[in-house]
């Protein structure tokens, strides 16, 4: 794959926001074919991102966090997907169990340092594994909060060197609610129990939007797309 000089990434950045999500991930697999991955927790855009891809192609490479710290509903999910759209699904791991990170940094690291628990458990697993590929898509989308309002539907990420895709940026919860309805889709059943962001069930609460993600604190991201103030960069870390 020729890597995009500024004025070319301009140029798609240009085009690619007015295509739609079909035209975006069949651009995107034409690209970099298997040196393109999914990453996604299974939430509603993830699950209609790995089903229109399937439209097209068989190679999806898909990785998800497998932080050890998932609702048993997202577990299911994923073996529900796997199934369902003939996938196999990549479950990285932290290089810590949770009796290892409790043993160094604490039981309730997810409680005490937040942000150092979703850098061992999300963070660096993912900088791992995307040194294996030269572009990802994402499920982020604009209307998703207001640090998301301006993400781009392509563009550089120099947090881990590779291409970053955001094929559903412009689409809204209502419109993949239609898709995943038409088609039937499964999704996490915890949706219809009044969670709209599922996580770690460790610091999720059925909540509307995110709001419900770290609601005993007041950390809003992960740190995987927007890097909290107190992580060490996983660049460096
Ligand atoms: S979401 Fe919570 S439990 Fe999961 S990795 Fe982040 S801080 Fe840890």
């Amino acid at each position: 794959m020729h890597q995009l000089t500024q004025d070319e990434l301009g140029l798609q950045q240009r085009r690619l926001d007015m295509a739609s999500p079909q035209e975006i991930l069949q651009w995107a697999v034409e690209q970099y074919e298997q040196k393109l991955v999914v990453v996604t927790s299974f939430q509603i855009t993830g699950i209609v991102t790995l089903h229109m891809m399937r439209q097209f192609t068989h190679n999806v490479q898909v990785v998800t966090l497998d932080t050890g710290l998932l609702f048993p509903e997202t577990y299911k999910l994923i073996d529900d997907i796997e199934k369902r759209l003939d996938i196999t699904v990549q479950r990285v791991k932290p290089e810590q169990s949770l009796s290892q990170q409790a043993r160094e940094h604490g039981s309730l690291l997810w409680e005490t340092t937040p942000d150092k628990c979703c850098q061992l458990r999300k963070t660096m697993p993912l900088k791992k594994t995307l040194a294996n590929y030269d572009a990802w898509i994402t499920g982020l989308r604009r209307d998703q909060s207001p640090t998301r309002a301006n993400i781009p539907v392509i563009d550089w990420d120099d947090r881990y060197g590779l291409m970053k895709f955001c094929p559903f940026a412009t689409w809204t919860e209502d419109m993949l609610w239609t898709y995943i309805k038409a088609y039937d889709l499964p999704y996490n059943i915890l949706h219809d129990r009044g969670y709209a962001s599922i996580g770690c069930y460790t610091c999720t609460r059925a909540a509307a939007g995110r709001a419900g993600r770290w609601a005993h604190s007041s950390k809003t991201e992960c740190g995987i797309h927007f890097a909290p103030a107190s992580e060490v960069s996983p660049a460096s870390a």
